[in-house]
């Protein structure tokens, strides 16, 4: 096998944390995990992740790549109850920029999604990972990497309480806040460029108890639009309770308490949803979380880069949650971390960072396009941004009534065949030809109750 070591080092035991243990195991003797916030012995939200408090969708590709990693985890979340979705699309609700999917028939691919709670999924990820023999999780906080200036390189980790850890490899999964740029800085690096998108966005979540039999339904999604500035998502849990998460984007207020969420709801999910969301016991109290902007640390287009070091998860890239792609993201690099440690003969954090960097590309672009055409966001806009979100637009609208699109759409949504949302040729005409026939329909139906108001006209 590729490249091997004595001892890796992971800060963060979150999900990327927990990934990149997993592989780093495969290849050196011991992996250590330090994780600065206290972590519950079952399923439960902690501080440090704030987030998990709110609704976190596992796309149907994160599952599969979860599975990959660790093999029953799936198997495992269902014996726990998780909800399943089996080529069922009456079980998902899916709205976005304005436009409702058709995918009211069974789907002709095969597609299965699971809806654990972030709290759940985290737990059995953790679990896993630690009965690894050579894994080993430590209740500590990391201060920060040593750096050895004469060789280059990253020698370890200084803990919080002052204590060295010699290290072959530290992995930075300290999230969204980590400090990987100002250390680079201070051991004579340049910070890596930063992409941001400002997308504005203020979460408010509520646990709910909906009576049975009211919804079928265990994930709708409706996303906010040109002319709807709040959108929700609410998924069915594995203890049969929902977690709804309202919230705004362009910096757009989300609802304050339940009975606005009720009335969101009034106005963009179908009655029987708003309807089942207005017989909810809610349970605990409403949550908050504000997202000011999606964040792509660009290390890849550094020219030196330290030995000893890679960035993981959130640290690189934190996508616009209520697309529900981070976790999906982080698993796709655990596999991006085996392949280049599989191979012995390249620098390690370039062939990573550029492997990162290839599947970050198309899943943030068109993320920006989405934020910046058609929900308000602010930021760098190139001028091809515009024609491809009104052309996307044009798809979805499609998509509201042609099923083969819808799926289609569905499928990439969840990253499943291609991380590049980019409709064949085919596809496009398919497009194309069905807005025609609605647009000419549309005209016909026009010019008959045109017809018809004229014939009640006394006299004519
Ligand atoms: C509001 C919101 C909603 C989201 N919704 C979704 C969703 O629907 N679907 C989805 O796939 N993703 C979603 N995400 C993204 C998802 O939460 C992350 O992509 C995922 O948790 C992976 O993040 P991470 O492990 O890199 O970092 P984090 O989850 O932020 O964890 C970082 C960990 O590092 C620890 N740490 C930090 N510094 C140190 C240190 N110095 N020493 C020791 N430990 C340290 C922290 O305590 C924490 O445990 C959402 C994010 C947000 C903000």
């Amino acid at each position: 096998m590729g490249r091997s070591g004595n001892h890796a080092v992971v800060i963060g035991a979150s999900i990327a944390g927990m990934c990149a243990a997993r592989v780093l195991s495969d290849f050196y003797d011991r992996v250590t995990v330090y994780e600065r916030d206290a972590l519950p012995s079952d399923a439960a939200n902690r501080r440090a992740v704030p987030q998990g408090r709110h609704v976190h969708l596992l796309l149907a590709r994160g599952a599969k790549e979860l599975e990959r990693h660790f093999p029953g985890l799936l198997d495992d979340m269902v014996a726990c109850g998780v909800p399943i979705l089996q080529n069922r699309p009456d079980c998902i609700h899916f709205g976005g920029a304005g436009h409702v999917l058709g995918t009211s028939r069974v789907l002709r691919d095969e597609f299965t999604a699971y809806v654990p709670s972030r709290p759940h999924l985290e737990w059995q990820i953790r679990r896993k990972a630690t009965a690894i023999p050579n894994v080993e999780l430590v209740s500590a906080g990391v201060a920060e990497p040593t750096y050895d200036a004469a060789r280059q390189r990253v020698s370890g980790v200084r803990l919080d309480a002052g204590d060295d850890i010699p290290a072959d490899l530290v992995v930075d999964a300290a999230g969204r806040g980590t400090r990987l740029p100002v250390w680079l800085e201070q051991w004579g690096f340049d910070r890596p460029p930063e992409g941001s998108v400002d997308v504005g966005i203020s979460y408010a979540t509520h646990q709910l108890r909906i009576p049975d039999g009211l919804i079928a339904e265990k994930v709708v999604v409706s996303g906010a639009s040109r002319n709807q500035t709040r959108g929700l998502g609410m998924l069915c849990y594995e203890d049969g309770t929902w977690g709804l998460t309202t919230f705004g984007v362009a910096n757009a207020e989300p609802p304050h308490d339940f009975a606005e969420m009720c009335a969101l709801a009034d106005e963009i999910v179908p009655p029987h949803i708003a309807a089942a969301v207005r017989k909810a016991q809610p349970i605990g109290d409403v949550t908050f979380h504000k997202f000011p902007a999606s964040r792509w640390r660009r290390y890849h287009k550094l020219d030196r880069f330290p030995a000893g070091i890679l960035p993981f998860g959130d640290a690189v890239a934190s996508f616009n949650p209520t697309y529900g792609q981070g976790m999906t993201m982080t698993s796709l690099q655990a596999g991006h971390l085996q392949r280049a440690l599989e191979s012995p003969d390249t620098d390690l954090a370039r062939e990573f960072n550029a492997a990162t960097a290839k599947s970050t590309y198309p899943v943030w672009t068109m993320n920006a396009i989405g934020d910046l055409v058609l929900h308000g966001a602010a930021g760098r806009m190139p001028w091809w941004y515009r024609p491809v979100g009104e052309l996307f637009d044009q798809f979805l609208g499609a998509a509201e009534t042609d099923p083969v699109l819808a799926e289609w759409f569905l499928r990439r949504f969840s990253l499943l065949d291609s991380l590049y949302m980019v409709p064949s040729g085919k596809l496009v005409a398919r497009t194309i030809g069905h807005n025609m026939r609605l647009l000419l329909a549309e005209k016909r139906a026009a010019r008959s109750r045109r017809a018809h108001d004229r014939d009640l006209v006394p006299g004519r």
